[in-house]
């Protein structure tokens, strides 16, 4: 008999030889219908696979990444299998699951598909899911590997073999397919039931450029059709969301081939925006203590050696900029931080004067590969909403709160309600790998988990995440699609005071180092906007949003009263535009929802003789005629209810 714990401490006495799928049986019956993957000890087993030792078991269902991991593979060995059959010759690669699907990189030779091939393709791996074939793995000889491989001509998977060792190689069969497979295999293809290809894509051989070019095939599947018909519209939604495409519709930001790949150009849309998007902070970091810094955007080379950037950005990245004067060089500035290293240390400080929060909308510079760049989620130049706090290790704890408060605040504010905290710590098996004492990693660790508890946060401890230089709070945010993205890092560092040689006099009169904290609630403007986009599909809070109303006269004649009513508006701190266009009231309003213009002010005849204003909101709700501060006092009541005072 063996011994198998399951993640709930139960342990269960089983033969020597059960598989998880029947000790998924002995728990229930329900259970085992669901269940599609495992890992026992660790290790990514088939739920058919003999459990031979005394070990943890942890039974995966679609409801669980790692069963949806399982399932997107073994998707892929079943799609690998159309392919050959619909286009025999074909050399296989690999077939991993991903984020959401699976792909598999294919040599096509002088064969080729596209969109065009999906439905087919789809249609013969559904049949072949159909067929209820169960996953085989079993053990190989690295020379029969190679020899099977060899004989089908395939080059790629004889390399893939070549680099692993002889008693570690393993085939997966179904039907009548065969794959080189480490294994982890839903029961059966009988549970899949929706497969969906979703593009193909140029991929080289290993991600070296100098290799063959292979075709990515993508591609997603689900155990109900229904939940393949919901991740479409999710996807078509997404692709109205996309921020590239509504930043374009708004007229918010843009990008020039002459200025550069990756740099944005904010127009005057985007830049007003992010302006108010700066003062929102600006106010409440005012409130929490934090004082404004400016700094210049390059520095010298021995800067970002002293702080260690030069070491990790200097050769991928911007090269040093030379001037007349030899041996002078410059580089752009990858980060703030050494900048306010550097303002910390123009002054002494005492115990008394800690601890220091200096902030700056600081824009940095960073090369990324130009297959990288997307949109405004990846870009080459950046502003950072970015603030630096030296304190002691004692005032970790209240700092630590002190900066979760202000990020609650912004989320809020910008109406986001679904997210989760991760605190990163040390790997305690690894100590070597940290820089710093071990008591300061301890009270620091433990300062942020009290202030993740302190503030009721939904938050999970990773061990071994942390940096080298410190432990850290990050927030994970959910969009409206239910997408994560991951903001607001709250990070310790021990390092950076370290190489400044920060110092400050203690109440015992001798110098000590200070703890320096990096954080960033926006983490970038532009990554920040590209989220906001994304998650109000442009649809932005009212507060935020720079044309709050905009005044359509119903022709000339009302040309005046339009302007008394816009001028109104303004003394009423509504931020308004007027439509002077000799074009249809219609028109005009199809413009303005375009432009998701809050509210749209339509005024004519009627309005003029009443001294009203007509009102229509973003989306068609009428809300009548209204007086203009009528029509104020419900933009405040909005306003009030979505921003509240830090
Ligand atoms: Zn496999
Ligand atoms: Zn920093």
């Amino acid at each position: 008999m063996i011994h198998i714990t399951l993640p709930d401490g139960a342990v269960k006495k089983v033969p020597e030889g059960t598989t998880p799928m029947e000790v998924a049986k002995s728990i229930s019956e329900g259970l085992a219908r669901n269940v599609i993957s495992a890992k026992f000890n660790d290790t990514t087993v088939e739920t058919v696979t003999p459990l031979k030792e005394n070990g943890t078991l942890t039974l995966y269902t679609w409801k669980d990444d790692e069963g949806k991991k399982a399932f997107w593979h073994s998707t892929s060995h079943v799609v690998a299998q159309a392919l050959e059959e619909l286009y025999p010759g074909i050399k296989l690669t690999i077939g991993p699951a991903i984020e959401n699907g699976f792909y598999y990189d294919v040599d096509f030779g002088d064969q080729s598909i596209s969109e065009k091939d999906f439905p087919k393709i789809e249609k013969k791996a559904l049949e072949i899911a159909r067929g209820k074939h169960d996953y085989n793995m079993r053990s190989v000889s690295k020379a029969d590997a190679l020899s099977y491989y060899k004989e089908q001509g395939n080059e790629y998977k004889v390399e893939l073999i070549e680099n692993l060792d002889d008693g570690t190689i393993t085939f997966c069969d179904h039907s009548t397919f065969t794959d080189l497979c480490r294994g982890g295999h839903i029961p059966n293809t009988g549970i899949i039931k929706a497969i969906k290809l979703l593009s193909v894509a140029g991929a080289y051989w290993r991600g070296d450029e100098n290799n063959t070019q292979l075709t990515r095939v993508y591609g997603i599947s689900f155990p109900k059709q229904k939940e393949l018909t919901e991740y479409l519209q999710l996807l078509e939604e997404a692709k109205k969301r996309d921020h590239r495409k509504l930043g374009k519709e708004l007229e918010l930001f843009t990008f020039s081939q002459k200025v550069g790949q990756g740099l944005p150009l904010w127009l005057p849309n985007g830049a007003a925006l992010r302006e108010r998007l700066e003062q929102f902070l600006k106010k409440a970091q005012k409130k929490a203590g934090y004082e404004m810094v400016v700094t210049p955007h390059i520095g010298q080379k021995e800067l970002y050696v002293t702080s260690g950037h030069y070491a990790k950005y200097g050769e991928d990245s911007f090269q040093p900029i030379h001037t007349p004067k030899e041996d002078e060089e410059f580089l752009l500035k990858p980060m703030n931080c050494p900048h306010h290293c550097e303002i910390y240390n123009s002054h002494p400080f005492s115990y008394k004067d800690l601890p220091k929060r200096y902030a700056e909308f600081g824009t940095v510079y960073r090369y990324e590969q130009s297959g990288e760049l997307h949109g405004l989620t990846r870009v080459r130049g950046f502003t950072q909403d970015d603030a630096h706090i030296f304190c002691t290790t004692e005032q970790l704890n209240d700092e630590f709160k002190n900066v979760i408060d202000l990020t609650l605040y912004v989320l809020n504010s910008l109406g986001f309600e679904d997210f989760t905290a991760q605190v990163s710590v040390r790997d305690l098996e690894n100590p070597d790998k940290y820089i710093g004492n071990t008591d300061d990693w301890e009270k620091a660790e433990q300062a942020i988990i009290n202030a993740a508890e302190e503030k009721c946060l939904n938050y999970v401890v990773e061990s071994g995440e942390a940096a080298f230089y410190g432990p850290k709070l990050d927030f994970m945010i959910k969009d409206a699609l239910g997408r994560n993205w991951q903001l607001g890092t709250i990070q310790v560092d021990y390092n950076l005071p370290k190489r400044f040689d920060l110092t400050y006099k203690g109440s015992d009169n001798e110098l000590h180092r200070p703890v320096m904290i990096h954080r960033a609630p926006f983490g970038s403007m532009e990554r920040f906007v590209a989220l906001l986009l994304e998650h109000t599909g442009g649809n932005f809070p009212l507060w935020l949003i720079p044309t709050q109303a905009i005044v359509l006269p119903v022709s000339e004649k009302h040309e005046k009263y339009a302007e008394k009513v816009l001028n109104s508006l303004e003394n009423h701190e509504i931020r308004a535009l007027i439509d002077k266009r000799n074009e249809t009231v219609g028109k005009k309003i199809r413009e303005a929802e375009l432009k998701k213009i809050p509210f749209m002010i339509i005024v004519g005849e009627q309005e003029e003789e009443s001294a009203t204003i007509s009102v229509r909101r973003h989306g068609g709700e009428d809300l009548g005629s209204l007086s203009v501060d009528a029509f104020s006092d419900l933009v405040t009541t909005e306003i009030n209810s979505t921003l509240k005072s830090f």
